[in-house]
């Protein structure tokens, strides 16, 4: 499929890194005006279609690109005419690369998946591609691609053909008309393919090719029965979207404790699309509630003029706090309902922490901004690490199967970084993370802690903010199914 692409000449538009929306902005001019209407228009039904289609399946997202940092905002959906004016179009002005041969009834493809440790030649002699075509082919990569930012499970299309040039070599002892290596494609970047292939003169070349992407908003809820990870995948949200919405109410919940059954999400964010229809795993969350205990917590995304965008409740106060509640990624958390046998002990006056059972290995969090005062083995505790946030708070980690490498005493580490990975060392019946908030050097119960809160916006920010809000609510009603009417 990679290869019947259309490959156009490298050009990376807005520089290169995917914005939700904006691609639309890349019309002609004289198009614009007639875009504009059309645009808004295509939004309002896109947002009805969203809410009436059951979400695409949607590919897994091991390896998602962070949507942090990335400034676009819900404003764009609301200003779309006005970015599309500062984008206007660019012809394709570059001279074109020379052709990869095209595929024959006798091309055969084969999937390899970089191993640890493997470099990209490597992986193609693994493929069965002869040393010297791999060295020619990564060299022709090399000026647009350095190979030795490949990461570990990088998929890599090779492709083999019948009667490619003579200058490829075959396997050794392969018959006469065995097929010989003629390129690859792989895909560093969501937005980016990358093909390496053959021409008619028998040199290797490499294209990168943008790939154009549309944004559309999904919006899902669903009620938690036996875990949160199965409640979204019952709705079909996807991966990443359920690793994003746990980060945003980290800072709030306890993912062990608190979610319990009956519990619900609502969920409205962008996905984007290729031009094919098909999903890639790029999302951004625009709201995100989770009722728990029937009480309901909203958030909404916004970036203040700081530009810094994060998620604010209702009245703008940002949904950050000093310490996280659940410093481990909360879909990874054992179930803390409906199952009771794994090593749940909560706090008790002899126990004085929170435990989070999770699979070894799992990421363990720093919960705030802060010091490393401690790092080491240390008696029932196995390997534990003590963070400094500041003159009142300090957090602890015990239990852990290893440290993120590089860290000692009086490494900084940022809030949400990980630090080490959950385990089963010192006195402990099972994989988990023993927790312990420290207030003034005393061991405090994390559930009951009411946790210093995160910035407030005022002035215009704040007004800006809760237009922002309304127009997020709107949409989240247009979006909500009516059943009563619905049948009509
Ligand atoms: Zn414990």
């Amino acid at each position: 499929m990679i290869f019947m692409m259309k490959l156009i000449a490298t050009q990376r538009l807005h520089g290169g890194r995917y914005r939700p929306l904006k691609s639309l902005s890349c019309v002609p001019r004289q198009d614009r005006r007639q875009q504009r209407r059309s645009v808004t228009a295509a939004i309002a039904a896109s947002l009805l279609i969203a809410g009436m289609l059951p979400a695409a399946a949607m590919p897994r997202a091991d390896n998602l690109p962070q949507a942090d940092g990335q400034r676009t905002s819900w404003t764009d959906l609301l200003h779309i005419a006005k970015t599309q004016a500062r984008h206007p179009a660019r012809p394709l002005a570059r001279p074109t690369p020379p052709q990869v041969l095209p595929e024959t009834a006798t091309t055969s493809k084969q999937v390899i998946t970089v191993r640890e440790g493997e470099t990209l030649l490597t992986a193609l002699a693994r493929g069965g591609v002869s040393r010297p075509d791999a060295f020619r082919a990564v060299n022709a990569l090399k000026p647009i691609f350095d190979p030795r930012r490949l990461a570990t499970g990088q998929q890599i299309k090779v492709r083999f053909d019948s009667a490619p040039p003579a200058s490829t070599t075959p396997p050794r002892n392969a018959p006469k008309d065995a097929l010989r290596f003629t390129g690859f494609t792989f895909r560093p970047e969501a937005t980016r393919d990358i093909q390496v292939g053959l021409t008619s003169s028998g040199k290797f070349t490499a294209v990168a090719s943008d790939r154009e992407l549309t944004s559309r908003p999904q919006y899902v809820t669903g009620q938690i029965d036996d875990s949160l990870y199965n409640a979204a995948q019952a709705v079909k949200m996807p991966v990443s979207v359920l690793a994003k919405m746990i980060r945003i109410f980290s800072f709030d919940v306890d993912f062990q404790r608190e979610v319990r059954r009956g519990d619900g999400f609502e969920v409205l964010y962008h996905q984007a699309f290729d031009v094919n229809g098909a999903a890639v795993p790029i999302t951004e969350i625009v709201f995100a509630s989770m009722t728990l205990s029937k009480t309901p917590r909203p958030y909404y995304r916004y970036t203040p003029a700081s530009g810094v965008t994060d998620y604010f409740d209702r009245r703008g106060q940002s949904v950050k706090k000093t310490l996280m509640r659940t410093p481990v990624d909360g879909a990874r958390l054992s179930s803390g309902f409906g199952r009771r046998k794994h090593p749940i002990l909560g706090y008790t006056k002899l126990h004085r922490g929170a435990d989070f059972a999770a699979p070894t290995g799992t990421p363990i969090m720093a919960a705030g901004d802060g010091v490393i005062v401690s790092l080491g083995r240390n008696g029932h505790y196995g390997k534990y690490i003590q963070i400094r946030h500041n003159s009142t708070y300090s957090t602890a980690y015990a239990h852990m199967s290893a440290y993120r490498r590089g860290l000692k005493r009086g490494s900084r580490v940022r809030q949400g970084q990980t630090i080490g990975y959950v385990g089963s060392t010192g006195r402990s019946t099972g994989p988990h993370l023993h927790y312990e908030v420290l207030v003034n050097g005393k061991q405090r119960n994390p559930l009951g802690l009411k946790l210093p809160s995160g910035e407030q916006l005022r002035g215009k920010d704040l007004a800006n903010f809760k237009l922002i809000r309304d127009e997020i609510d709107r949409q989240r009603n247009s979006l909500q199914p009516k059943p009563a009417i619905a049948q009509q």
